[in-house]
This record gives structure tokens, sequence and C-alpha cells, in this order.
């Protein structure tokens, strides 16, 4: 354990703190977490921890679903500039105006949004439970935003449903995750599972074997008896993969990479815990009405 990540847990002692990172933290970060895990996973955890500091270390929007869940702790977010381009590709304005033409219509909002947005929203999912949360809803018609890959891929289980999208992405899974990269390590490893994010684009989600959030892609992996696979999602997903699964063998997309969830390193972990900031806070209105939406989604649970 180098000299850092030691002082680390002893501030994790000192200001009785839990580290949560995100599967495509850097693996140095992954190291020193108390919980490693998807959105959904990490969301969880931050409604149920008994720490007084949650150390956030994933993109903004994930921090502030922490100080939404959980508004007696102090939450910090190492890295405030590590955002998610996804969550700033709709407004709480345009989804108002989207409202408006849809009146009466429920709003499911990908919990990559600010809180602003789910503070305009009906309910909240990640790609654990999109489908679940959709398939509770009675109404024929439903608003889904901001991924619309991921919305496809939700409709492909609700054909009787129509589904109203929003033409956000995430860059990562939309450019960097193809079919060709797919298709020629599938010729290097022809044995393997090709697994897929619903980010991705429905022309990778045919191709692939499975479709699975991160810690359902765990999960596969955990229960097949296949000791080979192909990950379609952010690269260092496989670091989470190998740590866990030591004795299976896992191959990334290299280029596969999301720039925004790598802003955070050991250094800025460890100083954000010396000085207990920067801290999230966001304003008592738009946690109350956000908190709606999210607390629907960990109450309906995975899919
Ligand atoms: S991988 Fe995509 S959706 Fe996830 S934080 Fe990065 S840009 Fe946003």
């Amino acid at each position: 354990m180098s000299d850092l990540a030691a002082r680390i847990s002893e501030l994790k002692t000192e200001k009785n703190a839990i580290i949560l990172v995100h599967n495509y933290q850097l693996p140095e970060v992954q190291d020193v977490g108390d919980i490693v895990g998807d959105s959904f996973g990490l969301a969880v955890s931050a409604s149920q921890t008994d720490s007084d500091v949650i150390v956030f270390c994933g993109v903004r929007f994930m921090a502030e679903s922490a100080a939404i869940l959980n508004q007696d702790k102090i939450i910090i977010h190492p890295e405030p500039a590590s955002l998610c381009p996804m969550a700033a590709m709709i407004t709480a304005d345009s989804l108002r105006e989207l409202k408006a033409r849809y009146p009466g219509v429920p709003v499911v909002s990908y919990v990559n949004t600010t809180a602003e947005v789910k503070a305009e929203s009906d309910y909240c999912c990640t790609s654990s439970n999109a489908v679940k949360v959709v398939q509770s809803l009675h109404e024929s018609k439903i608003i889904f935003t901001p991924d619309e890959n991921l919305g496809k891929y939700v409709q492909r289980f609700v054909p009787e449903k129509g589904l109203i999208l929003w033409p956000g992405y995430c860059d990562t899974h939309q450019n960097r995750v193809m079919v060709a990269d797919l298709r020629a390590l599938k010729e290097e490893h022809p044995d393997a599972d090709v697994l897929v994010h619903p980010e991705c684009t429905p022309e990778v989600i045919d191709f692939a074997d499975f479709a699975y959030s991160t810690e359902g892609i765990l999960k596969h992996c955990q229960s097949s008896q296949k000791a080979e696979f192909i990950v379609g999602t952010e690269r260092e997903m496989t670091y989470r993969l190998r740590t866990e699964l030591p004795h299976k063998k896992f191959y990334p997309i290299e280029k596969a990479i999301c720039p925004n969830m790598k802003k955070i390193n050991l250094e800025k972990v460890g100083a954000s815990m010396e000085n207990l900031a920067p801290r999230v806070e966001l304003p008592r209105d738009i946690i109350e009405k956000a908190k709606i939406p999210l607390q629907r989604m960990v109450d309906i649970g995975r899919g």
C-alpha cells in the first residue's frame, strides 16, 4: 500500500468516512474504495450508510444523488469538474417544455441527469432497472430522458408502450464501442461472450450476446461457465472484473474511455478528505423534489 493510500485509510477512520467508487474510476481509486459499484448500487449504499462523510468518486450527478438521499451527511466530490456530458444534454427548462407538449405523461429520467432535471421527473432509473421502472407504470405513453440508446433498449421490452425519447447519448458508449471493435475481438477470442452496456447503439446491442448494466456484467461473468468475456463498456470495468474474478479473462475495447471519470485520482481523494472539501450542496427545494423520483428508483429495486 502506498503512503497516500495508507493516509486515506487513516482519514476514513478519523473522519468516519466511507468512499464510494464507480466501476469506471481509475484502478488506484477503486483500490481505496469501501464500495465499488454501479450508479444503482452506490445510490443504495449512500442511502444506507452510518458514516458522517461520503466521499463520492464518480461524476457529479452521482455525488448529487448521494446528497439528495442523505441530507444529514457531508458529501465530498474530489473533483467538481468531473461531469457527465450526457447529464448536460437536457436542462430543467427543456424538460418543462417537453412536459408541456405531453400533459399528464409521466417522466422517467435516467439517473445521469442534474438534480434540477430529477426535480422535474416522476421516476429515476439506472441501466440496471430502467426496464423494471417503465414496466411498473400503468400509462401507455412515457417520456424517457435523456439517453436515447437506453430508451430504445427499454422499448424492446415494452412494445405495448410508446416511449417519447430525448436525443441524449454517452459519447463513450455511442462513439467508442463499435461493432467493428467487438467483431475484431470476437475473431481473436471466439469462445468469449460479448457483453455490452445498454447505452451502446442498437447495432452494437444486436451484435452482442448480452446487454447489462455494469453490475449485471459482473453477475453474468460470476455465474457463467465461460472463462472469457469481451466487455463493451468503459475500459476500467475490466479492472473491477479482474479484481473480482482473477481466474477469468476479460478483453476491453482499449479506446472506450470516459475522460470525465478519469479526472479523480488518489491525490485528489486524499486532499478532499484532509479538507472535507469540495462539498456537494444543493438548494433545499431541489433536494425535496428530486428525492421523490430518486427514492422511487431505489424502492423499485434492480431489474
Ligand atoms: S461513461 Fe458516459 S454516461 Fe457514464 S459518466 Fe462517462 S459520459 Fe457520462
